[in-house]
Parts: C-alpha cells; sequence; structure tokens
C-alpha cells in the first residue's frame, strides 16, 4: 500500500542544515495498523508530513500504491494533535465533518449518508449540531477523526494525536482508532511518543531513533485482535513487549550520546 524508500529530509537552516531523517525505508501493507514511536525530535512529524505529500523529501520516495507522492493523496487522511486548531469554530460538528465532502462534489445525499456513518463510528451522532467550542477536548478530537475517516480514505495518518487530552479520554480514543480499524479495514499510520500506546494500539511498532532518524526497529505485536485496556495492558506478553521497545529507544539514546551513526555503517545497510 505504501513504501518509504530511502526517505531523507534535511531543512536548510540559516547558517547550515538540520538532518530530521536521515535513510528511512519499510513498506507498510493494506489495512495494517503500524505506530511509529520515537522520542521528541526524532522527526516523526517530518515523516508523517512527507508521506502526506505536504513536504517534499530531500531525496528517497513515497510511493502509495505503486504511485510516487509528489502533493497531497485524495486517498489519504491526516489528523493532527492540535485538534483545536484544525476545526472551524463557526461551523456545527456536521459542517465540519462535510466540509471535505463538499471540496470533493460529492452529492448531498450521499453526503448527508457518509457524516452519518462517520458520527455513529465516533459515538458523536446526539450532537451534530453542536459547535466544537461546545465540546470537550476528547470529544472534539472524535470529530477531527469522523471528517478524517468520512470520505473513506485508503490511509489515515495521525501525529500524536491524543497527546494534550486527559488520560481516561486518551483510553477512550485508543479503543476508538482500534473499533474505527476493525470497521473500516483502513490502512493506519500513528505516531506516538508514547511507548504504552504504540504497544497497546499496534499489530506493529517502527522504532526510530533519534535525530538524524533511521528505523531502529520494526516490530510485530503478537498480541490479541481483540484488546481491552486493563486485560491487555496487564498481560505478560504486553509488559515483555514494551519493555523491549523502551530498551530499543534507550539504545538509540546512547548511541546519539556517543556519537553520530558512522558513514560507513550506513552506507553499509541494506
Ligand atoms: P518529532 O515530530 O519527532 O518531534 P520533527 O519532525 O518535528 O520531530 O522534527 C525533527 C527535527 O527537525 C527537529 O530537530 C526539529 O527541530 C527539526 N525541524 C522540524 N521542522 C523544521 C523546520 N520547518 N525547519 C527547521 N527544522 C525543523
Ligand atoms: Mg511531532
Amino acid at each position: 500500500m505504501l513504501s518509504v524508500k530511502g526517505l531523507r529530509k534535511v531543512y536548510p537552516v540559516p547558517g547550515g542544515e538540520i538532518e530530521a531523517v536521515r535513510d528511512l525505508t519499510f513498506d507498510i501493507a493494506p489495512g495494517q495498523l503500524v505506530c511509529v514511536v520515537g522520542p521528541s525530535g526524532a522527526g516523526k512529524t517530518t515523516l508523517l508530513k512527507c508521506i502526506a505529500g505536504l513536504l517534499a523529501p530531500t531525496s528517497g520516495s513515497i510511493e502509495l500504491r505503486g504511485t510516487k507522492v509528489v502533493g497531497p493523496p485524495h486517498s489519504m487522511a491526516v489528523v493532527f494533535q492540535e485538534y483545536g486548531r484544525s476545526l472551524l469554530p463557526w461551523m456545527s460538528v456536521r459542517a465540519n465533518i462535510e466540509l471535505p465532502l463538499k471540496n470533493q462534489r460529492i452529492p448531498r445525499a450521499e453526503r448527508t449518508k457518509l457524516v452519518d456513518d462517520a458520527l455513529a463510528a465516533v459515538e458523536l451522532s446526539h450532537v451534530p449540531d453542536s459547535y466544537p467550542w461546545q465540546l470537550s477536548g476528547g470529544m472534539q478530537q472524535r470529530v477531527a477523526i469522523a471528517r478524517a475517516v468520512a470520505y473513506r480514505p485508503e490511509v489515515l495518518l495521525m501525529d500524536e494525536p491524543f497527546a494534550a487530552v486527559d488520560a481516561q479520554t486518551r483510553a477512550d480514543l485508543e479503543d476508538l482508532v482500534r473499533h474505527i480499524w476493525q470497521k473500516l479495514g483502513v490502512t493506519i499510520i500513528f505516531i506516538t511518543h508514547d511507548i504504552d500506546e504504540s504497544v497497546y494500539l499496534g499489530e506493529r511498532v517502527l522504532v526510530l531513533s533519534n535525530s538524524p532518524t533511521v528505523v531502529q526497529e520494526d516490530l510485530t505485536i503478537d498480541l490479541p485482535v481483540d484488546r481491552d485496556q486493563l486485560t491487555t495492558r496487564s498481560s505478560a506478553r504486553f509488559n515483555e513487549l514494551r519493555g523491549h521497545v523502551y530498551e530499543q529507544i534507550q539504545l538509540a539514546k546512547s548511541r546519539t550520546l556517543s556519537g553520530p551513526i558512522p558513514a560507513t555503517k550506513k552506507g553499509h545497510k541494506s
């Protein structure tokens, strides 16, 4: 479905440049739920913006179903962390969700059905006429998710979407993501700095190193498909996996502290 090949991204800054992403290569199969975890400043948002076609790679490429991404593809939707800024305060919940559908000139009757389905999927069917500012943070983020899934994207990109909500709301939203994933069969790339969240949500976790970024580890999460906050998080396997990811991230940090990864090593990688 999605292929990231030798992605490198360098930002020009006054007096030099910042190499945010050094060399990322991975493939994502249709319908996978993949979490990308890495410390702050590791280049996660940079990676997501490149995948979404919002930022051009310095070198390497992104391919969606074999076609190179050169601008935002119609079949991708993004949910950002700042839900407050991404919803239009003067429009009702329904109008916010409907907006991208209108822009795509989808006929009214079909739009209404898609919005109703999206509202049901995020359990907000009772507040279509409310305004975003009348809702809690968690509900606003549900609206943002509904807007993203309403036009049935093939790929849903989420960049630390729950970093700004309280723990209980966050747990509910995590379960919502797995619910939507199971129901819609959409491919999801979920970016987070939270190790536990990555293991709880993902079928697979890509651990990124510190900047300049490479894939430190590509881990299969062999937890049951049906997960719940209590049972899953207290299982022995969950704790083994989170311990493993934690170790990998510590390893990535110590590597950066002892200097950059030597160029020779990078050159010999497959
Ligand atoms: P993350 O999302 O993992 O926290 P980012 O992708 O936001 O990481 O940033 C990776 C690195 O690139 C950081 O060192 C950051 O300061 C730098 N960076 C991000 N965006 C820009 C930009 N527009 N210009 C210059 N440097 C940037
Ligand atoms: Mg970020």
